[in-house]
């Protein structure tokens, strides 16, 4: 399996980095945790068959991690008709709002697109990768995510409130993909070695910060050695 963080920008695009999107490679198959960037042009630049695209999963529904959906099923509602992953947004609002916006460009769903609403606990599973919902506090409808396939466990943790607030009662983690933008990233340490986390990608941060995020990510690498660490950028894949 093969996780790309295609945009690791936080709320506010950067140069050379695009708002939150993941995505995940299993066998062929993609899926995307968050589509905060145009998710066809993600696909275009990197010559993926949109028929590939198994599944796209939204955190919540700020924009930085849900417009690119709109460009998604304008383009896959009359050109590429092959693509119909399910998709899971945070709630109704969204499902509304894709409705509108193709409406407005003078599209349309067609019968065979899918377009659901997250609920807590497991609510995906196609054999090959399951995805769990579990509620945060950043907003409303927000939610963490544990993936698993090909016997890992990856933990995104969406938005959060802070470690120690609502960090997501998940252990045995192979992978934890973090947020960097709403909480210092140095204050991870303690939940990293509880919840015994084997590797971490600190995404979703901005570069305003400058000199004190990267520092406080030294000193988060420093505390969890020789626990993995990495602040990812755009384009940045692991693999597991
Ligand atoms: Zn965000
Ligand atoms: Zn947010």
């Amino acid at each position: 399996m093969r996780i790309i963080f295609e945009g690791t920008s936080h709320g506010v695009p950067e140069a050379g980095k695009k708002c939150a999107c993941t995505r995940i490679e299993v066998g062929g198959r993609n899926y995307f945790i968050d589509a905060g960037c145009d998710l066809a042009q993600v696909l275009a630049d990197k010559r993926i068959p949109f028929e590939s695209v198994s599944g796209i999963f939204i955190t919540h529904s700020h924009m930085d991690h849900s417009v690119g959906l709109l460009p998604f099923y304008a383009i896959t509602s009359w050109y590429y008709r092959e693509a119909d992953p399910p998709v899971y947004v945070p709630g109704e609002n969204l499902v509304k709002l894709v409705g509108q916006f193709l409406d407005a460009y003078g599209y349309e769903l067609r019968p065979t697109q899918k377009l659901e609403v997250v609920r807590e606990g497991t609510f995906f599973d196609d054999g090959v990768l399951k995805v769990t919902a579990i509620k945060t506090m950043h907003a409303p409808d927000s939610r963490a995510f544990l993936v698993e396939a090909e016997g890992k466990r990856i933990l995104f943790s969406g938005d959060i409130k802070g470690p120690g607030i609502d960090f997501p009662d998940i252990y045995d983690i192979d992978a934890a993909v973090l947020e960097g933008a709403h909480l210092w990233v140095n204050d991870y340490v303690d939940e990293i070695k509880k919840h015994n986390i084997r590797s971490v990608y600190i995404n979703h941060y901005g570069n305003y910060l400058g000199r004190p995020n990267s520092e406080r990510f030294v000193y988060l690498r420093n505390a969890i050695d020789p626990i993995p660490a990495m602040l990812t950028t755009d384009g940045a894949e692991i693999t597991l």
